[in-house]
Parts: C-alpha cells; structure tokens; sequence
C-alpha cells in the first residue's frame, strides 16, 4: 500500500487557514486533520479536542519531556504542538493528513518528512492581515500586534515551502489549494 500524503498548511495568523482547512475537510472527508495541544486559552465557540486539546503549560511541558510531539513551537506567548499519536501509523495505512501550523513547526516537518507537501498561505497585503485579525474580534489588541509583528517575519520565510498562495478570493484559493493537494 502507498503511504498517505503529509500536508502542511501554514502561514500568519487570521491569514483564513482555519477556514479553508474547514472547507478542505468538509470536501474531503477521506483527509485527516491532526488536532494540536495548546496551553492558549479556548475561544468562545472552541471545544476541547475538537478545536484543540487545552493544556496548562506544567502538562505542556510534561508531554514535551514525554516525547509527545512531532513538532512543537511557542508562538505570541503559548505553547502550540502536533502530537505523534496516529500521524506515522494513518500515513502508512495510506491515509492524507493534515496539519494546520505556525511556520516553525512547518520548517521542523518539512525537515524530518521531506515528502511532506508545504503551502504558505499569503494575506493580500498586511494591511488586510490586519484587518482580518481586527474583524475576527478574539484577540486583545496587543495580541494582534503581536500576531502582526510575527506574521511580517512569517511572510518573509515564505519562499521555504512547496507553495505559495494569496488568499484574497476564498473560491480561487481553495482551487488553487485543491490542485496542489489532490494532483
Ligand atoms: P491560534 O491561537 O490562532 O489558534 O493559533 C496560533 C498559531 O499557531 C496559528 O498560526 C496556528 O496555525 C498555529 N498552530 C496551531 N496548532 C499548532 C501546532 O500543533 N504546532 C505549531 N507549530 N503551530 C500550531
């Protein structure tokens, strides 16, 4: 049996990943999304274990001591990880799985599965970044700079990975995000 493919979906905070994985997985049912730990708070909405499994940061660094994850990264003041169980073990049973993660953590999987495939998704210009994570509305303003000071850094690595796509027409990139995934 072929083993199943590794695909990483990263790039700057409220750039639209969350959505367009959404979409990807509710027209591919057959793909897997891995489910990361944090130690941020939920939002209101997000559900432990569906959105992510909450974590404290004691428990977070127990499982980094465990050799839990795969990859994790500390980004804008939490803790972020993909865990190990049942990726190896579903990509060898052939299945697709997905990861939806900050660009340290892609740079970290790029480099122990260098078949894993990488898309950076690109806002249109900063300025919409910005607005984007304004409109979201589920972080404090400071944490927004934040997230912005990071995603300029985050853009400029963006030439590292497999892909590169502007998410400005949510259809067009989701074309443009199928044809590389299922080709
Ligand atoms: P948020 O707090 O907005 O849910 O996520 C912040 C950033 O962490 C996003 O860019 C998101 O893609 C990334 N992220 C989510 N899970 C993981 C993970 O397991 N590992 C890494 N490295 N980043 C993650």
């Amino acid at each position: 049996m072929n083993s199943g493919k590794l695909i990483v979906i990263t790039g700057p905070s409220g750039v639209g990943k969350g959505t367009l994985v959404e979409h990807l997985l509710w027209s591919h049912p057959e793909l897997y999304l891995s489910i990361s730990v944090t130690t941020r708070s939920p939002r209101p909405h997000e559900e432990d274990g569906t959105n992510y499994y909450f974590v404290n940061h004691e428990k977070f660094h127990q499982m980094i001591e465990e050799d839990t994850f795969l990859e994790w990264a500390e980004y804008a003041g939490n803790y972020y990880g993909t865990p190990k169980s049942s990726i190896k073990s579903r990509l060898n049973q052939g299945e697709n799985v997905l990861l939806e993660i900050e660009v340290i953590g892609a740079r970290k999987i790029k480099k122990s599965f260098p078949d894993a495939l990488t898309v950076f998704i690109l806002p249109p210009s900063l300025d919409e970044l910005e607005k984007r994570l304004k409109t979201r509305g589920t972080e404090l303003p400071e944490v927004i700079l934040c997230r912005l000071e990071k995603a300029k850094v985050e853009i400029a690595a963006s030439d590292e990975f497999d892909y590169r796509i502007v998410n400005d027409e949510f259809e067009i990139t989701i074309e443009n995000l199928e044809r590389i995934i299922c080709h």
